[in-house]
Order: C-alpha cells, then sequence, then structure tokens
C-alpha cells in the first residue's frame, strides 16, 4: 500500500491535509493546484507544514483522504444551508417591504395591532361614557370592595353593563349608598334612580356599540 499522499506527490506538502475554507467564486477563476482545472470553488487545503493550495471539488474526491473528503462535504453543506438562510431572509424582507407599501408605512402585522389598539381605545372611550352617564352607581361601586370595584372597572374600560343577578346586587349597593336602609322611602327611591341609570346606560351602550361595529 503506497502511504504517500497524491497531493504530496504534487508538491502540495505534506499529509496530512486540513481542509480550510471552500471559497465559491461564483464563475471558473482559477486552476485546481493538483490537476490545472479550471475551477469555481476553490478548496483552499493547508498540509501540515503549512502550505497552502486550491484544488477543485473534483480533486477532493478523488484524493482518497478521508478527512478532506468528509470537512468538504460539511462546509459545502453549511454553505448551502447559509444561502438559503440568507434567501429566506431576503424573501421575508420584500414581503414586509410590498405590505409596507401597500399598507402605506405600516406591516401587516402592526396594522393589525394598530387596528386592535384603536378598537380598545375606542371601547375605552365608550366606557368611560358610559360611567359618565351612571354617576350615582358608579360612585356606590368605587366605595364598595374588592367586588363592586371590578364591577366598575369592567364598565369603565369594557363597557360592559352588569346583568341579571350581578344587576339586582349592583341596584342594591347604589340604593343602600344613596338611600341607606333597604326598603326604606330613601332606599326604594334611589334603588329606582339606579335602575334608570342602567336602563338608559345599556340605551347609551348600543349606539356606542353600533357605532363600532
Ligand atoms: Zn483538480
Amino acid at each position: 500500500m503506497n502511504a504517500t499522499h497524491i497531493f504530496t506527490r504534487a508538491g502540495l506538502g505534506s499529509a496530512p491535509f486540513r481542509l480550510v475554507v471552500i471559497e465559491d467564486r461564483g464563475t471558473v477563476a482559477g486552476a485546481c493546484d493538483y490537476c490545472g482545472t479550471g475551477i469555481r470553488h476553490f478548496c483552499w487545503i493547508e498540509s501540515v507544514d503549512g502550505k497552502q493550495s486550491k484544488v477543485g471539488t473534483d480533486c477532493i474526491g478523488k484524493s482518497g483522504d478521508r478527512g478532506l473528503v468528509d470537512a468538504a462535504k460539511l462546509a459545502k453543506q453549511a454553505a448551502t444551508r447559509a444561502k438559503r438562510e440568507a434567501e429566506r431572509a431576503a424573501q421575508y424582507k420584500s414581503a414586509l417591504n410590498e405590505q409596507r407599501e401597500r399598507n402605506g408605512g405600516r406591516t401587516d402585522d402592526e396594522l393589525q395591532r394598530d387596528v386592535q389598539d384603536l378598537a380598545a381605545a375606542k371601547i375605552r372611550s365608550a366606557g368611560q361614557a358610559l360611567a359618565a352617564s351612571m354617576p350615582m352607581i358608579i360612585e356606590a361601586l368605587e366605595m364598595g370592595g374588592d367586588w363592586p370595584r371590578s364591577i366598575g372597572a369592567r364598565i369603565r374600560h369594557e363597557c360592559e353593563i352588569p346583568t341579571g343577578r350581578c344587576r339586582s346586587i349592583v341596584l342594591e349597593i347604589a340604593g343602600k349608598y344613596h338611600g341607606g336602609r333597604r326598603n326604606s322611602k330613601a332606599y326604594i327611591a334611589a334603588h329606582a334612580k339606579a335602575e334608570d341609570e342602567i336602563y338608559g346606560a345599556e340605551a347609551k351602550r348600543q349606539v356606542a356599540i353600533s357605532a363600532y361595529l
């Protein structure tokens, strides 16, 4: 078995060789130092005694040098991966640019967020208006504990008017806060006024919501 490396025999230095880098010149841009053929991919190799040479991928393949063949294969895979990633990044960038052109400077995601933000802002401002139209109830809720305050917050921030059992309790809270003892005249009057506030707010809410849809 002849142990002398074919690259060594060709004067490229002593084995073992290592692959330094594969340089893709895009077109045939030089000659292989081993066989003289024009090459596009410069596989730069270095001999153990420090001699650098450029050889073609074909000659790496024919060298029978397992280490070089594997290194070249890995380098090619990495290059392919990098190229694919660069293409994907470019595609993504151009898609974003296309969206910005279409949306007056905003990407689709940004535009969607703008729409959501605007809707949320409208709901909040409608909620503020709603709360302002039911001052008795809001005041009574604000002076209550965590639960009544959370009901008040839902009215203000989410434009949500209490219904059902929750509404009955809210009216009781407002009646007691403004009228005192349950079933007293003042309580009944305050309860009725609070109920008017709720009905009025409900009508307002319908108008507000339909305006925003
Ligand atoms: Zn060659």
